[in-house]
């Protein structure tokens, strides 16, 4: 068995992004991708390159958000725009963690005040699928190589301290690596085993991306094993328990 080892590189040397910028084409000017290869790209410049960002001085609190600022100790127009990005708030503090239309439930809606001038926000793309499948697209475009494309945010977890990259949204790969019905060594049939692989090399991709002024926001992994499964990622509202307890 002479797999190829996986290989993971950081893109270096990519300018700071403004709305407009084509990152399919700056990426494949500085990395020369392969078919195959999956290119991981932090949602923070897919929505700076999209223009999902605004200036909070744009933004007027309602109501909600002033009583949540309070709380929290936040600025009240930022928690409108965490409201603003949210389809249903599960918890309002010590942090509000809500639901994103997209599906996506995360701390602060995903919204960013790091790695942008002050006073404004970094918000989510709205469709990370969709984002995910342009820039695939775009590789092709650019370079003629047909890639898997995950795009990634760091994200707390319940249960652990510590953040780590999650994907958000993906094209080309499936999201999770089915292993129903598989045997063990032993031969028992596995049940349960759906293993969320979108997330286990967004998770290294934000490794290797940091979080501070590395600038790194793409990373390209080669020679990954395929896998098969389904793109199931989330829950649904029955499914998920801590959802239920949470609204309850
Ligand atoms: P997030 O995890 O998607 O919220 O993104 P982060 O703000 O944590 O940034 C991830 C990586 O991208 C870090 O290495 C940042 O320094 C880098 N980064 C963020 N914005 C830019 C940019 O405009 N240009 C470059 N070259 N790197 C950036
Ligand atoms: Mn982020
Ligand atoms: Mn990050």
């Amino acid at each position: 068995m002479s797999e190829k080892p996986v290989t993971v590189t950081g893109v270096r040397g990519l300018p700071l992004i403004c709305e407009g910028d084509d990152l399919p084409a700056l990426i494949c000017e500085r990395v020369a991708i392969e078919d195959g290869d999956i290119v991981c790209i932090a949602s923070s410049v897919y929505s700076k390159a999209a223009g999902h960002v605004l200036s909070l001085q744009e933004v007027t609190p309602g109501e909600q958000a002033v009583r949540i600022a309070k709380k929290t100790g936040e600025d009240p127009r930022f928690i409108q725009v965490v409201l603003d990005s949210s389809e249903d708030v599960l918890l309002e503090y010590p942090f509000v963690l809500s639901e994103l239309p997209c599906g996506h439930i995360g701390v602060r809606a995903g919204v960013d005040q790091s790695n942008i001038e002050d006073e404004m926000v970094i918000l989510l793309p709205p469709d990370p699928m969709g984002a995910a499948a342009r820039l695939r697209q775009g590789f092709l475009d650019r370079s003629g190589k047909t890639v898997g494309v995950i795009v990634t945010d760091t994200c707390g977890r319940s249960f652990r301290r510590g953040q780590t990259g999650h994907a958000v949204g993906w094209s080309g790969v499936p999201a999770i690596r089915d292993f129903r019905g598989d045997h063990d060594l032993f031969g028992h049939v596995l049940k349960i085993t759906e293993e969320a692989v979108v997330d286990e090399i967004a998770g290294f991709a934000n490794f290797v991306m940091g979080e501070s002024n590395n600038g790194v926001p793409a990373v390209v992994f080669r020679n990954c094993p395929p896998w098969t499964g389904h793109d199931t990622l989330y829950f649904r509202p029955d499914e998920d328990v801590f959802r239920k307890m949470l609204k309850n």
